[in-house]
């Protein structure tokens, strides 16, 4: 389940070369070209899936085993003194690229970047309401 135009299933499958830290059937771990710090690297599945939504539960589990292990061995590797996993979903989100992919971002102490958000400050009321609209 490839797809053509997709710079991703390209790389995964070995078609573009990468710098590549990991493969097995399903996934090709990479180097991202555009790192936010020393070490980030994208886990890739092999298979076409746009996004979250469309990834199998299968594929998710396997991607979650592979992100703590990588996780454990570039933290011994490099250093690092904490990790970020980072997965964007749909150009409102952050996604560039629509091919699911998962973020493994070192981080070191100082190394200037910031993962984060504004918090809000719901009501109490406000928060039951969102709770009712998701659980109903
Ligand atoms: P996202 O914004 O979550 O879709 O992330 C896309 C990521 O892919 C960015 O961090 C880019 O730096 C990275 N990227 C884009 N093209 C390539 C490529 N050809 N090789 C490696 N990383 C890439
Ligand atoms: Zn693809």
């Amino acid at each position: 389940m490839k797809n053509d135009s997709c710079i991703f299933c390209k790389i995964a499958n070995g078609e573009i070369p990468s710098k590549t830290l990991y493969e097995d059937e399903k996934f090709r771990v990479i180097l991202d070209l555009g790192p936010a710090t020393k070490g980030h690297a994208l886990i890739l599945p092999k298979d076409h899936f746009a996004n979250l939504y469309e990834l199998p539960e299968d594929e998710a589990k396997d991607v979650i085993v592979l992100a703590k292990k990588m996780a454990a061995k570039m933290t011994e590797k490099l250093g690092c003194d904490g990790f970020n996993l980072v997965q964007n979903n749909g150009e409102v989100a952050g996604q560039t690229v629509f091919h699911f992919h998962m973020h493994l971002i070192p981080r070191y102490k100082e190394d200037g970047q910031k993962i984060g958000w504004n918090p809000g400050s719901p009501s109490q009321e406000e928060l039951e309401e969102i709770k009712n609209q998701i659980l109903s």
